[in-house]
């Protein structure tokens, strides 16, 4: 089971608990975009296997989003943060670069 650390009121929270919102991180793109940019905001997400940045929201506690990194393949979480960041901080980084020594923020997966 995947149980997360809400960065605001500190519960460790199981994933009933949770939301899921897809990726985190992604750069919007309004109707006044070109078509594909536009397009690939709307439809394209990534979906690696290892390293991965989410948007959670602890619906059964506080009810406010935020960011998570975990590895989708070994559900380790490397952890939490708040969602009004547009990087991942860089102490997520290190100890997803610790497990992972290639890893590279926003590199293709
Ligand atoms: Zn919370």
């Amino acid at each position: 089971m995947l149980t997360l650390k809400c960065p605001y009121c500190g519960v460790q929270a199981d994933e009933t608990e949770l939301s899921p919102g897809g990726e985190a991180h992604l750069t919007r793109h309004g109707p006044g975009s070109d078509d594909d940019a536009f397009e690939s905001y709307l439809f394209m997400r990534r979906n690696p296997r290892g390293p991965h940045f989410e948007r959670w929201r602890h619906a059964m506690g506080c009810g406010k989003w935020f960011h998570a990194a975990r590895d989708t393949a070994t559900m380790q979480v490397f952890g939490t943060y708040s969602a009004q960041t547009t990087e991942s901080p860089q102490t997520i980084l290190d100890a997803i670069r610790a497990v992972n020594p290639d890893f590279q923020y926003g590199a293709a997966e």
